[in-house]
């Protein structure tokens, strides 16, 4: 008797022919099952740009499956009424084809995974193992430590992986060598701009179908220019490699008003897609330093951003369960400001920050950290809408990798299980990192003239909110003695200036 065929769950951001459930399944029997669902697009208002990129890199892929003989079961995004499920999909494709089980590869989203779980299909769910640190090792580590620490995590996989190792040492002698990194940057006229990819056919139709279905979103689509294939990905990655590693990481938390994109890869998209692998990448960072063609602080920091925290911040997301999403430690309660989607401000840096994210659906780390995470930290804003905000409005957004970043370590909100204390800064930070406060209408010292930064108000502000809670935490009860030692005159004014802010916002005015 022929055993009747599985079906074979491939979802937008598990598009790698290494897929646990592509190898756990049989071209000759079993289908795989692709569908592009409004639930999946609906969830948040993702970016358009974002919906575009899944869309047309899961066409690509289905073409890749088909041309290695695989049958696949594909549904394009046509249901007029908004009302298919992934789950959905799957029952129909059952009833069409005797199918009687599912295999899937574990989703990166709660949400998902319990769709799946309620799924009336028995439905056989494997670890995603395009990860270096399997779940149940990272549950391990974190087990019975007081605080987990990304950087004791790190110094363990670079010994897992042997990744920049001289036997049992670190290469270079240190472990982390951020501090010959976080330079500002100047305009340079011959930093690379990143690759840009033209979109085929097959690009262009979903670009039509994303345009006419989500029009009014927040962003545009003009001009997208995103690597939607492997090959292409492959090709933005080497053309970083080439050009923009050596000064990834003396740029790396700098921020300048006319380049969006420094020397920053500019991989996140792909890399979550699954079409590009992690191990590679940093294999091949570790042999150009090797080769003496990248200084080791760019190496050792490119290293440390895939293997520490791309992993750190999956492992505290699978061991916090879906309970993680609604962490509010802080008790921020403000609604989400009009800024956010794009409404007037007067301060250059959010500005700045939101108006590229509107036209890329992209801001690197410290935009994303030290801009629009900082503004939202200090001024008390709910973590859920800012978590939200986060899934839509990025590329590379997904669930896995953007709740712990944005309810972790940029909202605190998780109440220190990710960093040990906030990431919060004054505008005296984003003057040092960035060209923005050279334009704007405010004073990031609020030393008098034009009228003092909202972030310096607010920074003070937050730090005096909780000042119960910061009082045992060493480098924020630093900052409590600063203010006490304070001239009575500028706090005075800096408080005023905190609370004008905090009224606008309530008000909806514009900050
Ligand atoms: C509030 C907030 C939300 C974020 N949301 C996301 C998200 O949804 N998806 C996402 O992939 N990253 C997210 N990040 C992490 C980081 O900002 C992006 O990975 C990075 O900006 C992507 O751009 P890039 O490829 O040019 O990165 P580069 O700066 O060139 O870094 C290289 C790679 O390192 C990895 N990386 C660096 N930092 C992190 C980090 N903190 N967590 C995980 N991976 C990291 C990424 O894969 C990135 O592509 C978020 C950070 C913050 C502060
Ligand atoms: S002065 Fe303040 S609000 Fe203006 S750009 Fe600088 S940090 Fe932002």
């Amino acid at each position: 008797m022929v055993a009747p065929p599985r079906l074979v769950l491939v979802l937008g951001d598990q598009l790698s022919p290494a897929m646990a459930a592509l190898r756990a399944a049989d071209p000759a029997r079993d289908i795989v099952v692709m569908a592009e669902v409004m639930a999946e697009a609906t969830d948040v208002p993702h970016h358009p740009q974002k919906i575009v990129l899944i869309l047309a890199a899961m066409r690509h892929f289905a073409q890749e499956l088909r041309a290695a003989s695989w049958r696949v079961a594909y549904s394009t995004l046509n249901d007029p009424d908004n009302t298919h499920t992934i789950a959905g999909e799957l029952i129909r494709r059952a009833a069409e084809s005797g199918a009687q089980e599912v295999i899937a590869t574990k989703p990166g989203d709660w949400r998902l995974i319990a769709a799946l779980g309620e799924c009336p299909l028995p439905v056989r769910l494997l670890p995603d193992d395009r990860f270096l640190c399997p779940e149940a090792d990272f549950a391990r580590w974190a087990e019975g430590r007081k605080t987990l620490r990304m950087e004791w995590f790190y110094r363990d996989m670079r010994r897992r992986t042997g990744l920049m190792m001289e036997g049992d040492a670190p290469a270079g002698g240190r472990w982390n060598f951020d501090a010959e990194n976080r330079k500002s940057a100047r305009a340079d006229l011959w930093r690379r701009a990143p690759l840009r990819f033209a979109p085929d056919g097959v690009t262009r139709a979903v670009i039509d179908l994303v345009a006419a279905r989500f029009a009014g979103r927040f962003g545009g689509l003009e001009g997208f220019a995103h690597p939607v294939t492997r090959a292409d990905a492959e090709a933005a990655w080497e053309d970083f490699v080439r050009h923009r590693l050596p000064r990834f990481g003396a740029e790396q938390d700098a921020m300048l008003a006319g380049d969006p994109f420094l020397s920053h890869a500019l991989i996140s998209a792909p890399l979550n897609l699954g079409l590009l692998e992690p191990l590679a990448l940093c294999r091949r960072v570790e042999a150009e330093w090797r080769a003496g063609r990248v200084p080791i602080e760019a190496a050792e920091g490119f290293i440390r951003q895939i293997i520490g925290w791309r992993e750190f911040v999956r492992g505290i997301w699978a061991i916090s369960g879906p309970g993680y999403l609604d962490r509010n430690a802080l008790g921020a309660a403000r609604p989400l400001p009009a800024v956010y989607w794009g409404g007037p401000t007067r301060m250059a840096c959010m500005a700045a920050a939101v108006g590229q994210t509107r036209d890329l659906a992209y801001a690197h780390h410290i935009q994303r950290l030290m801009v629009t995470g900082n503004f939202a930290l200090i001024a008390g804003i709910a973590p859920r809408a800012v978590h939200e905000w986060y899934l839509a409005v990025y590329l590379d957004a997904f669930e896995w990798v953007e709740a712990p970043n944005t309810l972790g370590m940029a909202l605190h909100a998780d109440g220190g299980l990710l960093a040990s204390k906030p990431y919060a800064a004054s505008g005296a930070y984003v003057a040092r990192m960035s060209d923005y406060c050279a334009g704007c209408a405010y004073d990031p010292r609020a030393e008098g003239g034009r009228p003092p930064c909202p972030m310096t108000a607010l920074y003070w502000d937050f730090i005096l909110r909780h000042r119960a809670r910061w009082a045992s935490n060493p480098r924020m009860g630093q900052m409590l003695r600063v203010w006490d030692a304070m001239a009575e005159g500028r706090k005075a004014m800096l408080r005023a200036a905190a609370a004008e802010v905090l009224a606008r916002l309530d008000a909806g005015e514009v900050v």
